[in-house]
């Protein structure tokens, strides 16, 4: 017989580039058999092999010849391709942030994939060996094995058996409050998006349980993602969801997705996920893109927070794609808060009507929120970090056994260094930022390019051995409070205990969990923290919250700075007195404290009142009169070089390009001249960036994209050789 031709299929393959190429297309490979889009594939790139998912042919596709063409390596065999959804999700976030589809794909699978052959992917999918089971499951392993091996064309194939486990009992449901209970009920009749605006123990968590729980109970295949801002809080979500899915689903229906894991454990969720075999996902920002073929219900828990923003790379927003991935993929999508982002707030405002917004106002089993006490910090000596009534009021409640959080958002033993006679100050060389004085190891250390080195003897300017530290870090006010607690008993008699939780305590792998332990046994009398400890965090004895030092945020150029401060002191607030029963057996209030030299300020006043929408509807009316953002849209594009004038020559070579380019919708969008960064060197290198707004979004969207091959043009100009790199962040978080 006649041997045959071998045939070539073309197949456009998405990869990272690990040049930023421009254009981010889907490159062609050659296949011996036409490939369904969204399966993965490893190719060859110049000398490298890299993960890569197929992706649909260009509308626009000019012919290729496949002669010209590299083969690709091999099919990732036994996983079912992506899903339309999933490839719909990562198009949209590469168009919309102006990333290549590549990168946001990879982005959103997880790093020990990309890492793997073909072959190792085939060995890790083989089930484990049959032990002393029964022949029927053994048959159905078997079966399993089979369609693991079978091409990724093939149907999905069942999943084999749960392994025997002991029966649990699932959970007796508490009744939901009226509150719950009505908005259960309004979650259940509408489609969404939703905003659920509930206080801090209002019982939201509850309410996300419940409608998880229906979208499982309706349909084998139905899945759910959960959520949260950050790492630290996915333990305590876990082992509720656990405690109340695992019973009724499985001990593998709950997964968890964020960085604190090995690349071991990641892999496995996000094989569960994308098998359907998981039927919850908890998970950071990153768990967006977890590939959820039966996605029914996204929550996402503390939607205002920052931490939803991804801030390196492909700079994403995980809130506001889960939005998108709703509507695409026609699940229900909870954004909850007791402090919302002005965005979804006004979303949800009845006059615009994007969101439905849903109230609980009732604290579940916690005593009212605590009672504000401003200090009029003018009226008090100079440089006194702890007022008297303050001082005061955390001794009281020493004494009485109970628990006080004092909140600072500076660690460190003091910002800078300082010679009094020379002016010397501790600057780091490398960035235009003082470096840190950490007192516990003497060492200078800088925040923003990590340089560490050892606290001089004297001052290297002058030779005087006093040089003084200037403002005030968490482990300062740790010492303090030590010095000023000291002849202060609790009640057993020992002597008040000092704790500190910021970044440098918790460094190491266990430690948060081991110091929280610490603060929930009583151990701790007094906690000295940084925002860390203002979030989430269930604290059963505190009766006493104090912000010693807030007033800064005030005074910052950001507009969004005293959204972010209000945010922060009602999470603060929302730590003290949770526990009713034990505020009621203590007989005290709890309350919050704020030390500020304006405490007439609004955002004083409103917090006050626990008054979160009128201090939203002035916020939002400040914004409207200016044109800020949720009425206006803006991008950055920034960029980096050797000097300040090369990273600013380049952002003005773009304006101009974007001009003579005479780019769509130029007249819709403004574009503010370059400025330098707030802190404009890290590392060496100077930052400067600039402001893109405009009042429509896809005027913003549509004049970006045609921006994108023109900055890649100027960037390649022998005239900006010097430039580090630069980047356009859209939708950006801070200013
Ligand atoms: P949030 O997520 O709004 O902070 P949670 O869902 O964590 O609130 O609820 C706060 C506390 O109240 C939790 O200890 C929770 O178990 C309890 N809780 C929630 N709903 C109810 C209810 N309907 N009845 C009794 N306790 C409840
Ligand atoms: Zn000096
Ligand atoms: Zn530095």
């Amino acid at each position: 017989m006649p041997e045959q031709a071998p045939t070539f299929h073309v197949v456009h393959v998405a990869v990272h580039t690990p040049v930023h190429s421009g254009v981010g297309t889907p490159l062609s490979y050659t296949h011996s058999s036409p490939l369904p889009a969204g399966c993965l594939v490893r190719v060859p790139l110049g000398t490298r092999h890299l993960l890569g998912v197929v992706w649909p042919a260009p509308p626009d596709e000019t012919p290729i010849d496949p002669s010209k063409l590299r083969p690709l390596d091999a099919v990732m065999q036994g996983l079912e391709p992506m899903n339309g959804h999933w490839q719909r999700l990562v198009g949209f976030a590469a168009r919309y942030y102006q990333r290549s589809v590549g990168e946001i794909a990879m982005a959103g699978l997880p790093p020990a994939l990309r890492d793997m052959t073909a072959e190792q992917l085939a060995k890790r999918l083989q089930p484990p060996k049959p032990k002393q089971r029964s022949k029927k499951a053994a048959a159905a392993l078997a079966a399993a094995a089979e369609a693991a091996a079978a091409p990724p064309q093939a149907p999905q194939a069942p999943q084999a058996p749960q392994a025997p486990q002991a029966p649990q009992a699932p959970q007796a449901l508490i009744a939901l409050s009226a509150e719950q209970q009505s908005v259960c009920s309004q979650i259940e009749q509408n489609s969404g998006p939703f905003l659920l605006y509930g206080s801090t123990g209002s019982g939201k968590t509850e309410v996300y349980m419940r409608v998880v729980q229906q979208a499982l109970d309706a349909s084998p295949q139905a899945q759910a993602l959960v959520m949260v801002p950050e790492i630290n809080l996915t333990p305590q979500l876990q082992e509720r969801f656990e405690a109340r899915f695992v019973p009724l689903f499985g001990a593998q229906a709950v997964v968890s997705m964020h960085s604190g894991m090995t690349d071991v454990q990641r892999l496995k969720s996000w094989l569960a996920a994308h098998t359907g075999q998981a039927r919850i996902v908890l998970g950071t920002r990153m768990s967006v893109f977890a590939s959820m073929p039966g996605l029914q219900v996204i929550v996402v828990d503390e939607e205002h927070d920052p931490s939803y923003k991804q801030q390196e790379g492909a700079r994403y927003s995980a809130r506001d794609l889960a939005l998108w991935r709703g509507h695409d993929c026609g699940a229900k999508v909870i954004l909850g808060s007791a402090t919302p982002s002005l965005e979804s707030w006004h979303a949800s405002d009845p006059a615009v009507g994007r969101y439905l917004r849903l109230h609980m106002p009732s604290r579940i089993g916690a005593g009212a929120l605590p009672r504000l006490r401003m200090v009029d910090m003018t009226q008090q000596p100079k440089k006194t970090v702890f007022s008297p009534p303050l001082l005061a009021a955390i001794t009281e409640r020493v004494q009485k056994g109970e628990q006080s959080l004092i909140l600072l958002n500076r660690r460190g033993f003091a910002p800078v260094l300082f010679c009094a006679d020379c002016n010397w100050k501790s600057d780091c060389p490398h960035c235009s930022a003082h470096q840190v004085f950490h007192k516990g190891d003497r060492t200078l250390r800088c925040h923003h390019c990590g340089d560490t080195r050892r606290v001089p003897h004297a001052c290297p300017g002058c030779g005087n051995p006093d040089i003084l530290p200037l403002g005030k870090g968490t482990e300062q006010l740790e010492e303090e409070l030590e010095r000023l607690l000291r002849n202060v008993q609790r009640p057993d008699g020992r002597p008040a205990r000092i704790g500190r939780i910021d970044a440098d305590t918790t460094k190491h792998k266990g430690a948060l969990e081991e110091q929280l332990a610490l603060v929930h046994s009583g151990e701790v009398d007094v906690l000295v923290g940084t925002q860390m400890v203002a979030k989430g965090h269930d604290f059963r004895r505190i009766t006493l919250v104090a912000a010693v030092q807030p007033d800064g945020a005030l005074f910052s150029s950001d507009f969004r700075a005293p959204e972010r401060l209000f945010c922060l002191l009602m999470q603060a607030a929302g730590r003290a007195g949770r526990d009713a029963s034990y505020i009621s057996a203590q007989g005290s209030h709890p309350e919050m404290w704020i030390q500020s030299f304006e405490p007439q300020h609004m955002v004083y006043q409103a917090l006050r009142q626990h008054d979160y929408p009128s201090f939203a509807q002035q916020q939002l009316r400040e914004r409207q009169d200016a044109a800020m953002p949720p009425f206006a849209f803006q991008a950055l594009v920034r960029a980096d070089a050797k000097t300040q004038d090369a990273a600013q020559a380049f952002l003005r070579a773009a304006t101009d390009a974007a001009r003579q380019g005479q780019l769509p919708h130029l007249d819709d969008v403004f574009l503010y001249p370059p400025i330098p960064m707030t802190v404009q060197r890290v590392a060496n290198v100077e930052r400067a960036q600039m402001l893109i707004e405009a009042t429509d979004r896809r005027a913003l969207q549509r004049f970006l994209h045609a921006w994108q091959p023109w900055l890649h043009w100027v960037r390649g100009h022998p005239s900006h050789k010097s430039i580090v790199r630069w980047l356009v962040d859209v939708d950006p978080l801070t200013l």
